[in-house]
């Protein structure tokens, strides 16, 4: 699928460290080791081991039940989860260990966390997950109570990075009214292999009505446009939603038009010639999908802004043309088509728009000023847009992928992408199925709680973290 003289980037670094006689001169000289991550395969188990479920914090919590775990514990039991009392030095390696932090607002509340999760990490098996699930910090009731909630951020992206061996840490923040029905698809992500590369995340999770279970192809009934999709992470995304039951509308450049209709073909989608900063781009896509949505059954619409470009050069030297092309690609492109997708009334119910952003957005990056104002202004759009979208029961959320194996980091100078991939806490470069995987979360009924927020996808990068 690349083109000729492309290719995406590889990390033989990683590859190396990973035979026999590698593994042993990386280990005796304190080399970075990264792990091979447990990603989604095809009736694979939820997890690779059995699950702890914890409570900490005083009381009330929001998930405490007459079961034994509360109703965390059944969410991941009607997941398939085996779940176990206690951590046993002698026992099986832990998948994950739960925490229900929802009732913490008293400053020994945070040590308690502390001491509860540590020998639960000491048995951690490869690919584990840390989830903590704690209040919102604006919706606690007292000042002491809402530093708390905030010091869970703390411990969280702090265990991020001391884990090993594949396993992230990551915390779900529960907005006032919202309970098990809204926490149960973003947990059952967050503790599946589908977010291998999700690391170090505060993901808030709203109240929302009407919320159906977690499902096995949640995107059935679902038409997804995705952007950009001819290679790269586009390409992974139309490969996901695909699995995840959508049909696909494939869209890139008409220079791309072998690779895009490989990659329809592949999803048994359509494919959409279509340069998104074409002055007709709006109206091209609201003919295309107003001819397909409804057929085939398909009711919603996942929307994914995925194309996009780098033009980089220092500020100083940063022309009119570069900051253009950057800024209409990537930001200007996806509100354009938005606004008519919305005014032509095709973001009804349940429809998703999911934008991607950038780690070099959210942190700034040398040389990139142009394409980190694009990627800064798609997370302050999705925010904004969220609201707008809310009465008619859809939803806008954004990813921020941090250093992805594709073509455009293979442009990358070599010493620069060997630090992209070593700083983050997983210490390697994800793979586009992993942006892939979140987006096809975000696009799913049970996420109907994530509104407005950028999920990073950057195995906790050192930038933007
Ligand atoms: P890529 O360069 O491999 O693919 C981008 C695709 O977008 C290409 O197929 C290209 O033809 C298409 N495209 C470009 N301009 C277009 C236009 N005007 N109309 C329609 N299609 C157009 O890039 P990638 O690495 O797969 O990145 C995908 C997205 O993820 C981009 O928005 C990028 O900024 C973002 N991102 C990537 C990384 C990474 O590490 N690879 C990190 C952060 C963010």
């Amino acid at each position: 699928m690349a083109r000729p003289g492309g290719g995406p980037s590889r990390d033989l670094y990683a590859e190396l460290v990973r035979t026999g006689p590698g593994a042993a001169v990386a280990q005796r000289l304190g080399l970075p080791r990264p792990a091979v991550l447990r990603r989604h395969a095809d009736g694979q188990p939820l997890l690779a081991g059995p699950a702890l479920v914890l409570t900490t914090g005083g009381e009330p919590s929001v998930f405490r039940t007459r079961e034994a775990g509360g109703a965390l514990a059944s969410v991941l039991r009607g997941a398939g989860a085996h779940l176990v009392e206690r951590a046993e030095a002698d026992g099986p390696r832990l998948g994950a260990v739960v925490v229900d932090a929802t009732g913490a607002a008293r400053v020994d509340d945070l040590a308690a966390l502390g001491l509860a999760l540590g020998p639960a990490v000491r048995r951690l098996g490869p690919s584990a997950r840390v989830v903590v699930v704690g209040p919102a910090p604006g919706s606690a009731g007292d000042p002491e109570a809402a530093a708390v909630a905030q010091g869970l951020e703390g411990v969280v992206r702090t265990v991020g990075k001391e884990l090993r061996a594949g396993a992230t840490a990551n915390l779900l923040r529960l907005a006032p009214g919202a309970g098990a029905a809204e926490v149960a698809g973003p947990l059952l992500f967050l503790v599946s292999a589908r977010s291998a590369f999700v690391d170090g995340q505060v993901v808030e999770v709203a109240a929302a009505e009407g919320l159906p279970a977690p499902v096995a192809a949640p995107l059935d009934g679902a038409l997804a446009v995705v952007t950009g999709a001819a290679r790269g992470i586009g390409r992974a995304t139309a490969q996901v939603l695909a699995r995840q039951g959508a049909r696909v509308v494939a869209v890139d450049v008409p220079a791309a038009s072998a690779d895009l209709a490989a990659t329809a073909n592949a999803v048994r989608g359509h494919a959409l010639a279509l340069d998104v900063t074409a002055a007709d781009a709006p109206q091209r896509l609201v003919e295309h999908l107003g001819a397909h949505l409804g057929a085939g059954g398909d009711r919603r619409l996942v929307l994914v802004h995925n194309a996009g470009i780098t033009r980089d050069r220092l500020l100083v030297n940063l022309d009119a043309a570069r900051w253009d092309a950057v800024l209409g690609v990537n930001l200007a492109a996806p509100l354009r088509l938005t606004s008519a997708l919305l005014e032509a009334g095709l973001l009804g119910e349940g429809a998703r728009v999911v934008g991607v952003s950038s780690t070099s957005g959210l942190a700034g990056n040398r040389g990139q000023a142009n394409y980190a104002a694009s990627k800064a202004g798609v997370a302050g759009w999705v925010r904004a847009l969220d609201p707008q979208l809310a009465a008619a029961g859809a939803t806008a959320n954004a990813v921020a992928p941090g250093f992805v194996e594709t073509e455009m980091t293979a442009r990358i100078p070599p010493l620069l992408r060997q630090l992209g991939r070593r700083t983050a806490s997983l210490q390697q470069g994800g793979r586009p199925v992993d942006v892939a995987e979140a987006v096809a979360w975000l696009a799913e009924p049970a996420s109907a709680g994530v509104r407005g927020q950028v999920v990073r996808v950057c195995g906790q990068a050192l930038v933007g973290a």
